[in-house]
């Protein structure tokens, strides 16, 4: 299957069971297996007021749901904004397609717009003015800007999509009254039109009660298994549960990029806990390299990353990836090599 501009393939239809409605609709399916990846060489942003929002990041996105996992103001916008051509870099190329095949399949990211648009589904962060129209509107709407001219075949897309997103008995209701989860899964239905091969979804889960993030997980993993999909967030959480494959980047910079089970195992053994008085906080956080603290039943319980056992008071317990964040995050070094 071409990714080349103008291709004129369509897609081809199966019939499948909705888990939650429990009766079969049809959605679209890549008929090919083909096997896409985005890879990034050598970026690099610096806005007017001087702030170097990406330093030199190169990274291999494979197929999957891949997490990009940094704090606030690392980064992770400015590169989703990028790879969504909504923004330029000052250097570095970025190139999807299928590795396997000619080269011809291979888009330019940073070049050619147009083709990227056509394989693109952005769930930015936040939407700006929600539009006073129905969801089931203005997903014909958008369907029609992205060349679903076919008034049949329309229909029944976005009758597919509402009902995979659950907003099926909310269709006739305006989004602006929708609450933030159902927002997200309405972005994630716009998102889905024009069959995608890259799917990016900027900081989705923040703002989302738990029952809104738990059901908005479940529906990005029903994304196609041929789809590149990354998710930036710096909610933990959202790249252990979702994520095969992961970067952590901070002030532009690569910290780590692997899958989360290698970022795991290169910290085993090194992290300690302990539960120690509140007065004693900053006292470990100046001896030792102290990567979270929490409090439980009202007393602070620290993680810290050591070779070797810091005091008697300390017992080794295994890395979540909360420590691997906050360890590469604390260091500003690798807990593990950093490898495209
Ligand atoms: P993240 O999405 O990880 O929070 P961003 O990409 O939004 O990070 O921001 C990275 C850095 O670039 C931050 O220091 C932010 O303040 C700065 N920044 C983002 N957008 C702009 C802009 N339009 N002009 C100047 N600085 C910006």
């Amino acid at each position: 299957m071409g990714l080349a501009h103008g291709s004129t393939r369509s897609p081809g239809t199966a019939r499948v069971i909705d888990a939650d409605h429990k009766k079969p609709f049809r959605i679209f399916t890549h008929p090919i297996h083909i096997h896409m990846e985005l890879l990034i060489n050598g970026l690099s942003k610096t806005y007017g007021n001087g702030v170097k929002a990406l330093d030199n990041v190169s990274l291999t996105i494979p197929t999957g749901m891949f997490g990009l996992l940094g704090p606030n103001g690392a980064g992770k916008s400015t590169l989703m904004r990028i790879l969504a051509t909504l923004q330029e870099a000052d250097s570095g190329t970025a190139m999807l397609g299928d590795p396997g095949s000619e080269a011809g399949m291979t888009i330019d990211v940073l070049k050619d717009k147009e083709a990227v648009r056509k394989v693109l589904g952005y769930l930015p962060q936040e939407f700006g003015v929600y539009p006073r129209v129905s969801a089931y509107q203005m997903l014909d709407h958008i369907a029609m800007l992205k060349g679903v001219t076919n008034g049949g075949e329309r229909k029944s897309l976005v009758e597919a999509l509402l009902q995979k997103v659950n907003l099926w008995e909310y269709r006739k209701r305006r989004i602006a009254g929708f609450s933030g989860g159902m927002k997200q899964r309405f972005g994630i239905a716009q998102s889905l039109i024009g069959d995608p091969k890259l799917i990016i979804v900027d900081e989705p889960t923040a703002g989302l009660d738990p029952g809104e993030r738990n059901r908005f997980y479940n529906l990005l993993t029903e994304i196609g298994e041929n789809v590149v999909v990354i998710l930036s967030t710096h909610i933990v959480q959202d790249v252990q549960e979702l994520c095969s494959n992961m970067a952590i980047i901070d002030k532009g910079k690569l910290l780590y990029a692997g899958s989360p089970n290698d970022a795991l195992a290169g910290i085993k053994g090194h992290v300690w806990e302990k539960t120690i008085a509140k007065a004693e906080l900053e006292n470990y956080a100046t001896s030792h390299q102290l990567i979270s603290n929490k409090l439980v039943a009202g007393r602070p319980v620290i993680h810290v990353l050591s070779a070797q056992r810091p005091d008697e008071g300390f017992t080794p317990t295994d890395p979540t990836l909360e420590d691997v964040f906050f360890s590469s995050i604390a260091s500003e070094v690798n807990a593990t090599p950093a490898h495209a």
